[in-house]
């Protein structure tokens, strides 16, 4: 038996609860994980309360993402006490999740937890950190380099704002964060944005094409903040959208595609091919400093406070980053 989050959904109704759950019930897979460490994303909370119908069969374990030990496998990259992580693949979702101490899953969906990292550190940087880290791979794959111009960064107190500036400003770029809360300029700073930009400068409808202002951009946000990045964007720049933290719309136009050669690159991490993941989380252990790791930080919970921080995580009266430690 195992500790874990069930959510259920019969004609009794949607329901979650921390339950001892029979090994037998596991889902299918080649490798059993020995959870150490979860966290709580916008997703887990609304997997958890049901608020929106992100769990698609049930019964369901959410957490979308995990880092713990191999206790079991018969996959040939992985043998007992490996320790790895996994972000995404739609555990959580349609497969059991990361909310138990034990996960059984399809061994290709691993990556081997880089040895800078304790589960709990990749956990607090989670499918937030590695967004980012892929957000700036796509950056340096189209061409841009540290010297090329001033990068930006959006929604830039987040989660994945915070580790895109902390990464890109260590590996050399000049980066203005936008941020909603002013309040929040010394942190950023401290993460080692130059400058720091207000929201309203970028959150309203503007022109096709602007003032060019950035070699690249690594965009949270979406809707007009999306459209205004690529409007400002140098000739042959380049923008990464992952995000949709202002709206889910691009009222953008052609023009900075067609006039001056932008490109613009999606991030999409849950599907993300192994290659990329793997060299995601190399280069987070290369590039990420403990020291700005420490300082975006972390609220460390067990499992059974899961479930009333998930409530509080919509309710927005959580900041910053959730890591539920669940064994060892
Ligand atoms: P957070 O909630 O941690 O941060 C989002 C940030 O966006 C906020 O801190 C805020 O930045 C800014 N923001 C919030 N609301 C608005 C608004 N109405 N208008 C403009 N800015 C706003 O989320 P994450 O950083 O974890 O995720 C960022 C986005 O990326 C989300 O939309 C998320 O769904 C998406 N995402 C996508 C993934 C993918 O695979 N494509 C994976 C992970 C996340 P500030 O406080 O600085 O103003």
């Amino acid at each position: 038996m195992f500790k874990g989050i069930l959510i259920e959904k019969d004609e009794q109704g949607y329901r979650a609860a921390l339950q001892d759950i029979d090994d037998s019930a596991l889902p299918e897979g080649n490798v059993t994980v020995r959870v150490a460490a979860s966290t709580l994303n916008y997703k887990d909370g609304l997997a958890i309360t049901g608020k929106s119908p992100v769990v698609r069969k049930f019964p369901m374990v959410p957490g979308i993402d995990f880092a713990g030990t191999v206790e079991a496998s018969t996959h040939p990259e992985w043998r007992v006490g490996d320790a790895v992580v996994l972000n995404g693949w739609g555990v959580g979702e349609t497969h059991w999740g990361g909310l138990a101490e034990k996960a059984r899953v399809n061994g290709d969906w691993l990556v081997p937890l880089p040895k800078a990292f304790t589960p709990a550190q990749a956990m607090a940087i989670g499918t937030a950190g590695y967004t980012a880290m892929l957000s700036v791979l796509a950056l340096e794959r189209h061409g841009v380099k540290p010297g090329d111009g001033d990068i930006l960064v959006t929604g830039a107190a987040g989660g994945v704002g915070s580790v895109a500036v902390a990464v890109l400003a260590k590996l050399g770029h000049t980066v203005a964060a936008v941020t909603g809360r002013p309040q929040e300029a010394d942190y950023l700073k401290q993460l080692g944005a130059a400058t720091v930009l207000a929201r309203e400068e970028f959150n309203q409808p503007g022109k096709p094409l602007a003032k060019e202002r950035w070699a690249g951009s690594v965009d949270t946000v979406g809707s007009h903040t999306l459209a205004n990045v690529c409007a400002q964007t140098k000739h042959r720049g380049v923008v990464t959208a992952c995000g949709l933290a202002g709206g889910m719309d691009f009222p953008s136009t052609v023009a900075p595609f067609i006039l001056r050669g932008v490109t613009l690159v999606g991030i999409d991490s849950v599907m993300c091919p192994r290659a990329d993941r793997l060299l995601a989380w190399q280069r987070l252990a290369t590039d990420l400093d403990a020291d700005k790791l420490a300082l975006i930080g972390a609220r460390t919970i067990s499992l059974a406070e899961a479930m009333p921080v998930a409530q509080q995580l919509l309710d927005g009266q959580v900041r910053g980053r959730v890591v539920v430690q669940i064994t060892g």
